[in-house]
């Protein structure tokens, strides 16, 4: 099977991508270990496809903290040097992927801060709904910002509060913030990570022993950041709950009272990589039921069923095993396609998705072709996609896409585009089939969706598939729109 996800096309060619917006991010922390930069390069390299635009690591050697980050991929930001540079046994990390602009890498986390209760450097993944709010009510009483991020309302919290201990300002905080957050916090002498009380975003604890035999703490989106650095996983951070670790050792405590989970589908569907577990499930085994699923929800007589590489892979996949018929690696994918690139000619339609995929003409041609995507957002690759088929030869082709009908934009951290380009938002099934040009057209039923996750069903969000979102969103449309500046 083919391993690398989706949003490596994007880590490779974010600008030949889908014109696609993102505001997704990966976090990792570490305490306790010698080479704890190394740790936090190696995590968020496991965590590039959840953003590329820029990466930051912040490590404290117990008296002070050290920055470096940059606009880039992880690999491009980091060198040998400035690892070594980075000295202390904990570091946070981020990678993050927005909008580019001029003023993009002022949005490069972690930020840090200088204030009453020291140093502190924080990386968050998620959406704060109220954090616009927040911020003007913030500058409104002196605040300075130097980002455009949602995210630097929370050390302007802290600094402001009265508590005295870190600990204490923290949940004083995060009790004014609304919406998704997942993220980690350093300071000289303690790590704390919190996970907001729906538990939008993923996050998990794991452990390791260090080469001097003593235990560290590493923290991760992905369960895939540990693999790469041998870590075991304890646990998820729960929902409403923090994690403090320091030379006294781990603590962990509820911040908030208990709500109902609202952790993100989309993460099963396509964000977070099929080899991490997420929200304590698998995300390959959700991906593949995905896939037989929709075989029974919408089966069609054709001879082979071909995935959309890479993120279609797993479901379709699912698809052939439940259906009877083959698995067929029908279109291949470019993994080098280059950050700027030549326009081939003017004239060459659709090059950008030739670029990256091309179909295999003794396997498409006189077929009949069930063709699985994970998802169909604006519709316009699907589109290409089906053209691109056809000139292969294919004789039918019939979209399987598994997920619903993606209806209303993400508030919490994924950035799907705004309804109106949302394809699903304003054409029925068969209008987009038509739209597409494929033979048949069917989407996952949102029940077949749960069934899909298992125990997670009723733990989940699915505002992208049925408008309904678990806060409420004063304010959100204002912040979401001067975020995009
Ligand atoms: P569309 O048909 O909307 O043009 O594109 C659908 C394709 O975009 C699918 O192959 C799906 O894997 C991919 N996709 C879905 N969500 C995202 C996303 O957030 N970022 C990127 N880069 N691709 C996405
Ligand atoms: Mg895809």
């Amino acid at each position: 099977m083919n391993t690398e996800d989706d949003h490596q096309l994007q880590v490779v060619g974010a600008d030949i991508d889908d014109d696609r917006f993102h505001d997704e991010c990966g976090v990792f922390g570490v305490w306790g270990h010698p080479e704890a930069s190394k740790l936090a390069y190696l995590g968020l390299y496991a965590l590039q496809h959840r953003g590329q635009e820029s990466a930051g690591i912040v490590t404290s050697d117990g008296k002070e903290l050290r920055t470096h980050k940059g606009m880039g991929l992880v690999r491009e930001v980091f060198s040998e040097s400035t690892l070594k540079k980075l000295k202390g046994r904990a570091a946070i990390g981020h990678t993050r992927y927005s909008t580019a602009g001029p003023s993009a890498h002022l949005n490069a986390q972690p930020f840090t801060v200088q204030c009453s209760k020291g140093q502190l450097s924080i990386a968050h993944n998620g959406n704060l709904t109220n954090g616009w709010e927040l911020r003007r009510e913030l500058e409104a009483s002196g605040s300075i910002f130097q980002a455009t991020s949602d995210t630097e309302v929370i050390p302007h919290l802290m600094a402001r509060s009265r508590e005295t201990t870190l600990r204490h300002a923290l949940r004083e905080s995060l009790l004014r913030l609304e919406g998704a957050y997942s993220l980690v916090l350093l300071a000289q002498d303690r790590l704390i990570v919190a996970r907001d009380q729906r538990g939008f975003r993923p996050l998990s604890v794991g452990k390791l022993e260090t080469p001097d035999g003593k235990l560290a703490y590493v923290f991760a989106s992905e369960t895939c950041a540990f693999d790469l650095i041998q870590a075991e996983l304890i646990d998820e951070v729960q929902p409403g709950e923090m994690v403090i670790v320091s030379n006294e050792g781990i603590s962990r405590e509820r911040f908030a009272p208990e709500l109902p989970k609202a952790q993100c589908v989309f993460e099963h569907v396509y964000f977070s990589r099929p080899d991490s577990r997420v929200f304590g499930r698998s995300v390959a085994q959700s991906r593949e039921m995905l896939g037989r699923i929709l075989a029974r929800e919408s089966p069609v007589p054709a001879d082979c069923v071909i995935a959309v590489p890479d993120s279609g892979v797993p479901a379709a996949i699912g698809y052939a095993s439940e259906s009877g018929l083959p698995y067929r690696l029908g279109l291949i994918r470019n993994h080098y396609v280059g950050r700027t690139f030549i326009e081939p000619t003017q004239t060459m339609r659709d090059s950008r998705v030739r670029q990256k995929l091309n179909p295999v003409r003794d396997i498409v041609e006189g077929q009949r072709i069930i063709l699985v995507d994970d998802s169909l957002v604006r519709g316009t690759t699907s589109r290409k996609i089906v053209r691109l088929m056809r000139e292969f030869g294919a004789k039918e082709i019939h979209l399987r896409i598994s997920c619903p009908p993606t209806i209303s934009s993400c508030y919490y951290g994924v950035d799907t585009p705004s309804s109106s380009e949302l394809i699903a938002a304003n054409q029925t099934v068969e209008e987009i089939r038509e739209f597409t040009g494929a033979d048949s057209l069917a989407y996952l039923s949102l029940g077949g969706l749960r069934k899909s996750v298992e125990s997670l069903a009723d733990d989940c969000c699915y505002a992208c598939y049925t408008g309904k979102y678990p806060t409420d969103l004063v304010g959100v449309e204002i912040l979401t729109s001067q975020s995009q500046k």
